[in-house]
């Protein structure tokens, strides 16, 4: 029986979307391994009730750590001791930079091999398979770990958050003591890294622009369109605005922005690139705007348009605007 420790990151009352997504992940594989999924949360005076939800998204077991939350080293010294009492053959993580710091903490400490941007996993012959994009995204390399404890890190967002109907998980407390060097940081604020409130990880529809709207004004297509839409949107962008400057940073979707799984992908003016494919072709439905008809994009998008998006987006703004009020 191989069972499977998740991290999961908690905020402001919170479990984020990514954690989520790992332990929906944790359980699907532990229960194929004929083990089960435990998480593992650290923080100052965590509610029974958010510990115990988890089991929503599979897990039978929560174990609860107090400690300073939001840092890697208390959490690498809890981890480690749960995998000392043994049962745990993998340790998986949703990633983002404290998923990647605690993941490579916890692997020095424990001698394991560890995978870093996991985007897949799958088991085969009784083991996990880490499936890890390498050379730009441009081919998968699959790795098998040889580590007693295995420690799988995925890119941020690459699991998919999913509810498995089962009831609250039992929640247990966790003893453990800080390593001297564990109390060297101190968290001083906590809040969204990159300063902007664009919150397009979190979003269920997402207007992305690219360089094809022409300018920087151009994105007042796309805000409107998302306004129009209400709710739970957001836009998003390609590097080659952001690197522009015509969008914030905290914007931007691929290798080297957010991953992101909205239910609906609208990409206006954008080509689609590989870099940028990586970030957001896990989602629902992609649909595509591009006034060229070879365009890359097409090539995995659900629906293409191929015309001006200047004409088209200020059209299906009406028309959202128009279903909203009917
Ligand atoms: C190491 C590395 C990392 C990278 N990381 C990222 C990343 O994280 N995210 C990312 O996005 N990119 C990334 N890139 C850049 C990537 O390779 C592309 O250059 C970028 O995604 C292109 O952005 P774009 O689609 O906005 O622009 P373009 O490729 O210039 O495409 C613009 C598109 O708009 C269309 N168009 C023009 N006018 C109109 C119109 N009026 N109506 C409709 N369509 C129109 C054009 O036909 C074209 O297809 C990275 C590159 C490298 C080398």
């Amino acid at each position: 029986m191989t069972n499977i420790l998740i991290y999961a990151l908690h905020y402001e009352g919170a479990i984020n979307k990514n954690s989520l997504g790992a332990v929906s992940e944790g359980s699907r594989l532990a229960g194929e391994l004929g083990g089960e999924a435990h998480v593992i949360m650290l923080g100052e005076g965590i509610p029974q009730e958010l510990a115990a939800s988890l089991g929503a998204h599979g897990a039978s077991k929560v174990l609860v750590a107090e400690g300073p939350e939001g840092l890697a080293q208390p959490v690498v010294d809890a981890m480690a001791k749960a995998i000392e009492g043994g049962g745990y053959g993998y340790a998986l993580f949703g990633g983002g930079l404290l998923g990647f710091e605690i993941g490579a903490g916890l692997a020095a400490r424990l001698g394991a091999g560890v995978v870093m941007e996991v985007t897949a996993v799958r088991v085969e012959g009784g083991e996990l398979i880490a499936e890890r994009p390498i050379l730009g995204d441009s081919a998968i390399s699959e790795i098998k770990y040889r580590s007693p404890v295995g420690i799988v890190i995925g890119r941020l967002n690459a699991f998919e958050a999913r509810e498995s109907g089962g009831g609250p998980a039992a929640v247990e407390q966790l003893a453990f003591e800080l390593s001297p060097h564990a109390g060297q940081a101190t968290m001083l604020v906590r809040g969204e890294q990159r300063g902007a409130d664009v919150d397009i990880e979190g979003a269920d529809i997402l207007i992305a622009g690219g360089r094809g709207l022409g300018k920087p004004e151009g994105f007042t297509l796309v805000e409107e369109l998302a306004q129009a839409f209400g709710g739970n949107s957001a836009v998003a962008a390609t590097r080659a605005v952001v690197d522009a400057g015509w969008y914030p940073y905290a914007a931007q979707i691929g290798q080297t922005g957010k991953t992101v799984a909205p239910k609906l992908y609208l990409a206006a003016g954008i080509s689609g690139a590989i870099q940028h494919k990586v970030g957001m072709q896990s989602s629902e439905n992609i649909v595509a705007i591009n006034k060229d008809a070879n365009a890359p994009i097409f090539e995995f998008s659900d629906l293409g348009i191929v015309g001006d998006l200047n004409k088209i987006l200020p059209k299906l703004t009406e028309a959202v605007k128009a279903r909203k009020a009917g």
